[in-house]
């Protein structure tokens, strides 16, 4: 199988505090990949190292075979871990053109993107009048601009209302089944159960379990994780 990211032994710490533990996973193509545990377990800072934003302080990961360099893998994952942050009074459009030329693509491609996240019919609105919804739905069709390998989200459903965290996981959905890897940290166990088919698990920086979402919830145990932590693992 085609591996994505590999993760070996990975450990960060603040000071005295170790926000992530000895940590290793492994993602293959085709996977939708949650990292799933509460607020401060060391979700995003897992996310931040393999971008190469937090330095690690010990352990290794590597990109696809391990060959390429963590800047030219990097080239090849789309990722939105803080915000959507865009221009307000510029369109979706004409801030989408702007990444274009950051991202040296071709400008044909936003059409195509903005359809994925179903803005086509408002990309001549300005970003300011979106909703919160729409505006993380603008930050996925920047990030898939480059038609990346894995997408990353990291909360990408938080302070949403129903309608709008059942829009996002439709999309997350419908770019997983065209073969995009998905890589989405969440503290909502029910998200991963209806989003991912893998999942790490995640308590105060170390693995509690990492493997297959329903082989998860089919297994001695997960009854009792799931009853101590409501949705709230
Ligand atoms: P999560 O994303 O799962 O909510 P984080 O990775 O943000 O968790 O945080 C894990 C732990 O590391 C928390 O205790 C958090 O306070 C701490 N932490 C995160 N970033 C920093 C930082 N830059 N400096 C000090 N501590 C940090
Ligand atoms: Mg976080």
């Amino acid at each position: 199988m085609d591996s994505i990211l590999t993760i070996n032994n990975l450990t960060k710490k603040f000071g005295s505090l170790t926000a992530v533990k000895n940590l290793s996973f492994t993602i293959n193509k085709g996977n939708v990949y949650g990292i799933l545990g509460p607020n401060g377990s060391g979700k995003s800072t897992t996310l931040g190292m393999v971008l190469n934003v937090v330095n690690k302080t010990e352990g290794n990961f590597y990109w696809f075979d391990g060959n390429t360099s963590t800047h030219n893998a990097l080239k090849k994952v789309g990722a939105i871990i803080e915000r959507p942050n865009f221009y307000p009074y510029m369109t979706a459009y004409q801030n989408l053109k702007l990444v274009c030329k950051i991202k040296e693509v071709d400008f044909n491609k936003i059409d195509e993107k903005l359809e994925v996240v179903g803005l086509l019919d408002r990309k001549n609105h300005k970003f300011k009048t979106y909703s919160l919804g729409m505006k993380q739905r603008l930050a996925i069709a920047s990030a898939l601009l480059n038609d990346p390998e894995i997408l990353i989200l990291d909360e990408p459903t938080n302070g949403l209302d129903p309608q709008g965290i059942h829009q996002i996981r439709g999309i997350i959905k419908q770019i997983a089944a065209k073969g995009t890897t998905i890589l989405l940290a969440s503290h909502l166990l029910d998200e991963v159960e209806k989003v991912c088919s893998h999942v790490l698990v995640l308590r105060k920086g170390e693995k509690l379990y990492s493997g297959r979402v329903d082989e998860m919830i089919s297994s001695h145990g997960f009854f009792e994780l799931k009853c101590n932590n409501q949705d709230n693992l």
